[in-house]
């Protein structure tokens, strides 16, 4: 795709794998806007929660998903996700959010509407958007694409420390459980199913710094970005 203002970096994975922390910081070097998808997903399953909508209802959800104003605006100290005005940044980042993510995000009508959303915010390139169907869906014609993926240990680890940090008091098994529920849901889902699109580069962040990952990707990008 010939994107005229830079090119749509898509990076997908499971839980854990460090996609976010590796978009946020390649956009940052390509100079480039980062677009969390699973902040979205996110973002609709707490809206629901604050006004009672069924996290099992497709149809009500889709209809709330399109009375809702999301936005990610660029602030000092990072960027910030506002929905309806409000700076819900640190209010996505919790436990029963995560889950009510992994439950809102298996429904085609909401798939639909977000993708829609999605391919609004990419569309004049110079994007890198990380989530779990950006190479398979919302960008097929990505490109560039990775598949980014780290042990199951390792990645259960790594939410656990994030638990931690924010004062939660779960234990790594507790943790682990839900990564792999949520990986379960995200892969065995028919809409958009988690998968590695046949064109990605594959990449595992077992045992590897951020910034490792994220020199890795640059090659990559720089290559492509040499041969458009
Ligand atoms: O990436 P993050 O963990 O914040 O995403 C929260 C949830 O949103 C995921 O567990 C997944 O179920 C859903 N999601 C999705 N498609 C995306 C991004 C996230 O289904 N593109």
């Amino acid at each position: 795709m010939a994107a005229r203002g830079g090119l749509i970096v898509a990076i997908d994975g499971p839980v854990g794998a460090g996609k976010s922390t590796a978009a946020r910081l390649l956009a940052a070097r390509l100079g480039y806007r980062h677009i969390d998808t699973g902040a979205m997903y996110r973002a609709l399953a707490l809206k629901a929660r604050y006004l009672g909508v069924d996290w099992g209802d497709g149809p009500a959800l889709r209809a709330l998903l399109e009375r809702m104003d999301l936005a990610f605006v660029p602030g000092p100290a990072g960027q910030r996700l506002t929905v309806d005005g409000e700076d819900w940044t640190e209010a996505i980042r919790h436990p029963e959010v995560d889950r009510g993510a992994s439950f809102v995000s298996v429904h085609a009508a909401v798939r639909e509407a977000m993708v829609a959303r999605q391919r609004a915010l990419g569309a004049g390139g110079g994007v890198v958007m990380d989530g779990r169907d950006i190479g398979t869906q919302v960008f097929p014609d990505a490109d560039v694409k990775f598949y980014l993926d780290a042990s199951p240990e390792e990645r259960g680890r790594r939410r656990h420390g994030e638990a931690r940090a924010r004062g939660e008091q779960a234990t790594l098994e507790a943790v682990q459980v839900e990564v792999r529920n949520r990986d379960a849901r995200d892969m065995g889902r028919a809409a958009g199913p988690l998968r590695a699109a046949a064109d990605a580069v594959r990449l595992d962040s077992t045992g590897l710094s951020p910034e490792a990952v994220v020199e890795g990707m640059l090659a990559v990008v720089r290559q492509r970005q040499r041969g458009r």
